[in-house]
């Protein structure tokens, strides 16, 4: 995601939302810091190891930004879904801490769990706004398709 969200953020038209996606790659430089600091805890060595499921979703929000007209709407549909995904593995190695008696780790751990909650809520604040755009954008487009369709109706009259 360190990858991804610089180009969303600079395929996003709304300038909150390409602050929103700024802002959340720092957090996440955060995160990548705080697993490492898990790990030197533990006396581990922390190893990359490929993620399906977010190479999957970095696919889908790549073709996204491939398409000519990017929608806010559609980035942020592409970064919520990033952001459950985090939600859900980072609440089990959370859970896993707890279990463990890591307890420390379990708190450094569930402040990026918070900032990657906080984040979705955040795209869902945004989204409301802009999907309403989105929305009024396409009716005037319909209202124009009528308008032209008119037009085209009175010359063949
Ligand atoms: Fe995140």
């Amino acid at each position: 995601m360190t990858k991804a969200l610089p180009k969303m953020a600079k395929a996003a038209s709304s300038e909150q939302l390409r602050q929103a996606f700024e802002e959340h790659l720092d957090q996440t430089k955060g995160h990548v810091e705080r697993f490492q600091q898990v790990f030197e805890m533990l006396g581990e060595k922390a190893s990359g190891k490929k993620c399906m499921g977010m190479e999957g979703l970095a696919k889908e929000g790549a073709e996204i930004m491939d398409e000519d007209d990017v929608m806010d709407a559609a980035l942020i549909s592409a970064a919520q879904r990033v952001e459950h995904y985090e939600i859900a593995a980072y609440g089990t190695v959370c859970a896993y801490a707890d279990l463990l008696d890591e307890s420390e780790q379990a708190s450094l751990l569930r402040e990026t769990l918070g900032e990657e909650k906080e984040t979705d809520q955040k795209l869902t604040e945004l989204s409301k706004e802009i999907n309403l755009e989105a929305e009024e954008g396409s009716e005037e487009d319909s209202s124009e398709r009528k308008h032209r369709g008119k037009r085209k109706l009175g010359r063949a009259a």
